[in-house]
């Protein structure tokens, strides 16, 4: 198994100010087995990997074009992100499927652009309540995993996030056993297609982790971590995340 990870997605929230708040992130040197991201805005990338020093904390974007250049006014490709500083990329976060209109082919293709940058691509999926409610939860995130990974993947450069829609920034959260029968079954979705790398694919949990439910979902099998949104704003709040997950290794 590779290391456990947590991320965080400022999503679009963050000016130079708020650049203390990596600062106060001290839980970096007190969590040695984790693994931790921040992705800010695209205007905060380069300052933030500047502001974190030496501090074992990586910095991701939150989205990039599949493309390395070109007239797509207003996009940023994952090469620029790299030369940025960044190490991750969140690729087909639900609120990019919605708001952009992104498929899983878009997705994917999104996914190789940062493989090709030596970029990490965090990969989102996950069913809406209406999804879930008529029971398609699996056959949904089979489908997005089939169809948004790139053949590519590896436990060095994708991690899968699991982000039910419904659970969103909105403080409802699945049950351990919900979460443990969609980690499971997306296992076994990567086993089937990159067998000796399936293992290591980090699978993260996403959807309103806070400090007070971060223990119990760490230690669901088959969840190698966070992607936090809201919570990853502060440090006071991302920091007993980080912790929660040291804690439970
Ligand atoms: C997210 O946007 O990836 C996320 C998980 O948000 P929140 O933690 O606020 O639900």
């Amino acid at each position: 198994m590779g290391r456990k990870l947590v991320a965080g997605n400022w999503k679009m929230n963050g000016t130079n100010a708020d650049l203390k708040e990596i600062e106060a992130l001290g839980i970096a040197w007190a969590a040695p087995r984790v693994d931790i991201v921040i992705c800010p805005p695209a205007t905060l990338v380069s300052r933030m990997a500047f502001a974190l020093g030496g501090q074992p904390i990586r910095v991701g974007g939150q989205d990039c074009h599949a493309e390395e250049s070109g007239a797509h006014t207003g996009d940023i490709s994952a090469e620029m992100l790299k030369d940025a500083g960044a190490r991750y990329v969140i690729v087909g976060h639900s609120e990019r499927r919605a708001d952009h209109h992104e498929t899983d082919e878009m997705v994917r293709a999104k996914a190789e652009a940062a493989h090709k940058a030596g970029l990490t691509a965090i990969i989102c999926l996950g069913e809406s309540l209406e999804q879930r409610e008529a029971g398609e939860t699996l056959d949904v995130v089979g489908r997005q995993l089939a169809a948004s990974l790139p053949d590519g993947a590896t436990a060095s450069n994708t991690v899968v996030a699991y982000e039910p829609i419904w659970a969103i920034g909105t403080g409802k959260v699945p049950s351990v056993e919900q979460i443990a029968e969609v980690h499971g079954a997306l296992r076994a979705g990567l086993a089937e297609r990159f067998a000796g790398e399936a293992d290591g694919i980090r699978l993260l949990y996403g959807g309103s982790v806070k400090p007070d439910n971060a223990a119990e979902i760490f230690g669901v099998e088959n969840v190698d971590g966070a992607l936090v949104g809201g919570a990853s704003l502060k440090s006071t709040d991302f920091s007993p995340i980080v912790s929660a997950l040291e804690s439970s290794l």
